[in-house]
């Protein structure tokens, strides 16, 4: 049973693909909480977690999640964006976290059609679980935006850090790079050594992105990233959907 929370199409926001147009499916679930990320409000509640919490948590939001029961559906909504269009925009699988659906056969059955297609595929992960690359060799097609968590996310090391899986997709997908989230405290205080340690050994690039799901939080962070990357050669990555649209959902 695969959940997908929603569709849209718009600019990539993030990362080595930011500004290209990208059909964004975005499904429910995630095997991780992140609770340092932030919190919101829902029904007078405060569920602590990241900007996507909606993508999250099913306890709070399923019924607001379509399931998917074939990969016809994915194909058809793909289908609708790209009919008008003269051009292949990218295709941005993201969450929650969709490799918790790296075994169902819905999922790799709609992935292996898109990759088939030709699609630029981005998987967007927090990179603590690998597909079967040797059953799904489709999976060596598809770019992994591998977002590990830091200490920052509020995670226990050893749920944040898997580094079995973080090899396997650093290695064998095509052209994977790493994407971190900061804030101006952890910039001062490990995010270095941190991720040393996570990408040591491994030579996909490394995108640093401030941490913040409104214009006000993104800028409070955004200068310390900014000279965090200047003085260790990483790359900067803002969040243009958050500066364009600020909390606009489907951006
Ligand atoms: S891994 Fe990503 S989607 Fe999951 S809770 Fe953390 S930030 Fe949110």
């Amino acid at each position: 049973m695969i959940y997908l929370v929603e569709h849209f199409f718009s600019i990539q926001g993030e990362g080595r693909y930011s500004g290209v147009p990208s059909i964004f499916l975005r499904f429910g679930g995630c095997n991780l909480r992140c609770p340092g990320f932030g919190e919101t409000i829902k029904d007078g509640e405060v569920i602590p977690g990241c900007d996507t919490v909606r993508a999250v948590y099913g306890s709070h939001f399923k019924q607001t999640w379509r399931t998917i029961e074939s990969a016809d559906e994915i194909e058809a909504i793909i289908a609708s964006y790209i009919k008008d269009l003269g051009y292949r925009p990218d295709i941005v699988l993201t969450g929650g976290e969709p490799m918790i659906y790296a075994n169902d056969p819905i999922f790799n059955e709609a992935l292996g059609r898109i990759v088939e297609a030709g699609f630029r595929v981005t998987i967007e992960t927090n990179a603590t679980i690998a597909p079967d690359f040797v059953r799904h060799p489709f999976y060596s097609d598809v770019i992994f935006a591998m977002a590990v968590k830091l200490s920052n996310s509020g995670e226990p090391y050893e749920k944040r850090v898997i580094p079995e899986a973080i090899h396997a997709l650093a290695t064998r997908g095509r052209d994977p790079f790493f994407k971190f989230t900061l804030d101006r405290a952890i910039v001062e205080d490990g995010a270095h050594e941190q991720i040393e340690g996570i990408t040591e050994g491994l030579e996909n690039e490394v995108y640093c992105m401030p941490l913040g799901d409104s214009i006000d939080k993104l800028q409070m962070h955004a200068p310390a990233v900014v000279d965090f990357c200047l003085r260790h050669g990483y790359h900067y990555s803002d969040r243009l959907h958050v500066r364009l649209w600020n909390r606009e959902e489907k951006r």
